[in-house]
């Protein structure tokens, strides 16, 4: 058997398992053997291509430098995935979708410089004789183009995830019409380029693709950040099949598709579940300080101590936890676990609800719940337990904020307005669980905290919780 038949063998085994693999990251039961499915399938591909390239064309220089490159990768991966932090998980990924977004950009160069200007007679011959001349042009030009939107639009997104630049949208004026111009530019210098492939408009688009991703990323404000994430992830999909159509790889086309199909998949659940529109998302300008509800008096809050709240929970029929954000920073889920055992035994009805935003990453509350061995059934979506919060004793919002705000619902200048929230406030008494009175991820001042049957417990969510148990 030659090279080519088992490298496209296993291709198409790797492809299936990747399907697989995302078939099983979709529900929580069969998450972790649709990672397995993940990690063979990654594993086969890289192998087979390793013997492409070991096989075909490359000189011993060639080998020795890919096998740093996958010794040096895979060390730094290995390292990253041990130290990060489950809150760190979005930044992480941010970056990574950069080196997609790099790779893409390098890959099209790379099609320029070997086909459009080979050093040596004319361009590959058995492009002209197909006619795919023109079409080799256009993978290099798109491909280009959505790597270098790729690679900048996520290197600020993991600078503003990581805090290291603020979340507030940058508002030029005209924004909108700087980025439908640079998209008219790009479809101008596309046909510039397929029907005359210089190096010009290679360089302006590639440029103009950085600036392009940077703007489009850098006028997203915080609370969008989710939705911005998983777009990113589409685009990095798109990016990779464009490098596949270049490079010929036929499973770099498929992973690709995959990838770009299921980020803009999730994307549109996102802004579904944040009741925005892919475009208003993309055009950016949510987040901003709310100026409405800032101003306004809002009026008193009122602190509860650990005793009263276990003296509530001693006598609670029926119990909804909403975890948010900062139950991931304290790492408070194993100690709400038991919160929720001890409760479950004394024959308390507890159930959670998740909003699809909680935390910072899709998901991210359904993992932390999963590691502390909640039972999958008691954790239910929002939609799931929306209705329920009237027949409720008590609502234990630990450390949540903009995923129970009233305001959302209630204020419609708020810059949350219309984004779906847990009608926590609906029960008969709410325990908020934070350190502060600060706000949330969106910067919006949340109301809840100030309602009759609401209570803050303060205090980090981790300890809070401990003692709340020894209370009990
Ligand atoms: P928020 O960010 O709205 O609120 C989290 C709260 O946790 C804060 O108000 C903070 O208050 C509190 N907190 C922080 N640390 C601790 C601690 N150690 N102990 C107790 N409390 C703590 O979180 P939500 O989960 O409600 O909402 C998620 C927000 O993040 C949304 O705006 C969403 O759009 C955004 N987002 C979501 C992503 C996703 O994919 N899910 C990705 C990126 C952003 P205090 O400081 O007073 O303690």
């Amino acid at each position: 058997m030659s090279v080519e038949t088992v490298s496209l063998a296993a291709y198409l085994i790797a492809a299936l398992l990747f399907i697989r693999a995302l078939a099983g990251l979709s529900r929580h039961e069969t998450a972790s053997a649709g990672n397995y499915f993940g990690i063979a399938g990654m594993a086969v591909a890289l192998a087979a291509t390793v013997l492409v390239a070991g096989h075909f064309a490359i000189s011993t220089l060639g080998v020795v430098l890919l096998a740093l490159a996958v010794v040096a990768g895979a060390s730094i991966g290995l390292w990253r995935a041990r130290v990060v932090a489950m809150t760190q998980i979005p930044e992480l990924i941010a970056l990574f979708h950069s080196f997609v977004g790099l790779a893409a950009v390098l890959v099209g160069w790379d099609g320029y410089l070997s086909v459009e200007r080979r050093p040596f007679g004319p361009p590959a011959i058995h492009l002209k004789l197909l006619g795919t001349y023109g079409v080799h042009h256009g993978e290099v030009f798109i491909g280009v183009f959505i790597g270098a939107v790729t690679f900048t639009g996520s290197i600020i997104a993991f600078l503003k995830l990581s805090a290291r630049i603020k979340s507030a949208p940058l508002m030029l004026p005209g924004r909108n019409r700087l980025n439908l111009g640079a998209l008219a530019v790009f479809v101008g210098l596309t046909v510039w380029f397929i029907v005359h492939p210089a190096l010009l408009p290679l360089v302006i688009v590639t440029l103009l693709a950085l600036a392009l991703g940077l703007h489009l990323v850098a006028s997203i404000g915080g609370g969008d950040m989710p939705v911005v994430v998983s777009m990113l992830n589409s685009y990095s999909g798109w990016a990779a099949a464009a490098s596949g159509f270049l490079l010929n790889n036929d499973l770099l086309i498929v992973t690709g598709a995959l990838v770009g199909s299921s980020g803009a998949y999730l994307s549109y659940i996102m802004c579904q579940a944040m009741n925005r529109s892919f475009i208003s998302v993309i055009a950016g300008g949510f987040g901003l300080e709310a100026p409405s509800s800032a101003a306004q008096d809002l009026g008193e809050y009122r602190e509860i101590s650990v005793e009263e709240t276990a003296e509530l929970l001693a006598h609670a029929g029926s119990v909804i936890i909403t975890p948010g954000y900062g139950m991931a920073v304290a790492q408070a889920q194993h100690g709400v676990a038991e919160l929720t055992r001890k409760l479950r035994d004394r024959g308390v009805t507890v159930r959670f609800g998740i909003h699809p935003v909680a935390g910072r990453l899709p998901g991210h509350m359904n993992v932390l719940l999963a590691e502390a061995k909640v039972p999958y059934d008691i954790v239910l979506e929002m939609d799931e337990i929306n209705d329920d919060f009237p027949d409720t004793d008590v609502v234990l919002v630990i450390g949540a904020n903009d995923t129970v705000n009233p305001a959302a619902m209630e204020d419609p200048g708020s810059p949350i307005a219309g984004m779906p929230v847990l009608h926590v406030w609906e029960a008969g008494q709410v325990i908020v669980f934070k350190r502060s009175m600060a706000s949330g991820y969106a910067g919006v001042p949340n109301p809840l905290f100030y309602r009759e049957n609401t209570a803050m417990l303060f205090g980090d969510a981790r300890v809070r919780v401990e003692d709340l148990l020894k209370a009990l």
